[in-house]
């Protein structure tokens, strides 16, 4: 047997967790591929099965986890990561994010692995400064809609730079902004499924608020070369990774109707709490440290995301949940 190394990577059944099985794989690493299928899908990684260099534990990271062998590398991506799920399952987001990190970082340590989080923009909260470099510490209302995801996540970072200064681990945190691509779930609520997935199903194109908030869309192999890059430095306080090509949800949502060529018009929506007005990596850290930056232009990203989209059956078009916040507020 080739002296692979060894990666375990939670959240492996998710959009950007089986991305990266897909790299690591393509590296010649051994991809031990860890998910609890909440939110998760096999299919997203059904064809790495046949591989000799992957394998497929389904368990819930926020249970003890035994992984036989030696281990390199952590990367605990698993978590819910849409506004819609973390009123769904908070209870579920804030575990993963807590206990999970918690047995993975248990684990880094027993096998002297290198462990690196997925973190997010969601630190930044509905920032009050722009565009948002790692130094801001964030404008976040820990008991909003958005609280479960945005503390757990802040909880994670406390807990990994306590591992790494306390017990000298090495350990990596990437803070992602809004990355799209195939495999995103048509139903998650986030909102490019929402657009693409309405304008497929000839229904009209729900924006939250005025769409005057911004976001900044990065395309998924552009996030997972980032990743990959990071890993393999040393550099152990948070990276921005993210596309930095800003544009307000109501361009956005034209250039689906173009893109689509959908002759649907766009209805306007209540704007969901906290919902962050605007948002836009500053990657002068990852340019510096990594020689990084996004390489694949919104055009070309939305094409191929699209093709991904129109490649589902009916069936799976029709699965959504009609993005009804209020449904899980109990007033
Ligand atoms: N949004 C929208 N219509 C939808 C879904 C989302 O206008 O059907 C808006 C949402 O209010 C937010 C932006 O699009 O301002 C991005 O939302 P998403 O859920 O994708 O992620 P966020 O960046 O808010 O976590």
């Amino acid at each position: 047997m080739k002296d692979r190394k060894r990666i375990l990577i939670t959240g492996a059944a998710g959009f950007l967790g089986s991305h990266l099985c897909d790299r690591f794989v393509k590296e010649d690493f051994y991809v031990i591929a860890m998910d609890n299928l909440i939110t998760g899908r096999l299919k997203n990684i059904e064809h790495l099965f046949p591989l000799e260099n992957f394998e497929f534990y389904h368990h819930d990271v926020t249970k003890f986890i035994h992984i036989p062998g030696k281990l390199d590398y952590i990367l605990h991506f698993a978590s819910p990561a849409s506004p819609i799920d973390y009123l769904k399952i908070p209870i579920q987001t804030l575990k993963v994010g807590s206990l999970g990190i918690h047995n993975c970082l248990g684990l880094a340590k027993a096998k002297n692995a290198t462990l690196m989080i997925a973190s997010t923009s969601e630190v930044y909260g509905d920032p009050q400064i722009h565009p948002q470099t790692e130094d801001y510490w964030g404008h976040v209302n820990p008991i909003g809609p958005r609280g479960v995801y945005d503390e757990a996540k802040r909880f994670q970072e406390a807990m990994v730079m306590a591992y790494h200064n306390f017990h000298g681990l090495e350990t990596r945190i990437v803070r992602i902004f809004n990355t799209y691509g195939p495999r995103m779930r048509l139903n998650d609520g986030r909102v490019l499924p929402a657009f693409i997935g309405q304008a497929l199903r000839g229904e009209d194109l729900t924006i939250f608020g005025d769409g005057m908030q911004t976001r900044s869309f990065c395309y998924v192999d552009d996030l997972v070369e980032g990743i990959f890059r990071l890993l393999h430095t040393n550099y152990y306080l948070p990276v921005n990774i993210g596309n930095p090509d800003e544009i307000t949800i109501k361009d956005f949502a034209e250039e689906i109707i173009k893109l689509t060529g959908t002759s649907q018009k766009i209805v306007y929506r209540p704007l969901p709490e906290n919902d962050p007005k605007q948002r836009q990596p500053d990657i002068t850290k990852a340019r510096e440290l990594l020689g990084w930056e996004p390489k694949v232009s919104r055009a070309e990203g939305l094409k191929k995301t699209l093709a991904y989209f129109k490649s589902l059956s009916p069936d799976e078009l029709k699965e959504i949940d009609h993005y009804n916040f209020d449904k899980y507020i109990i007033k």
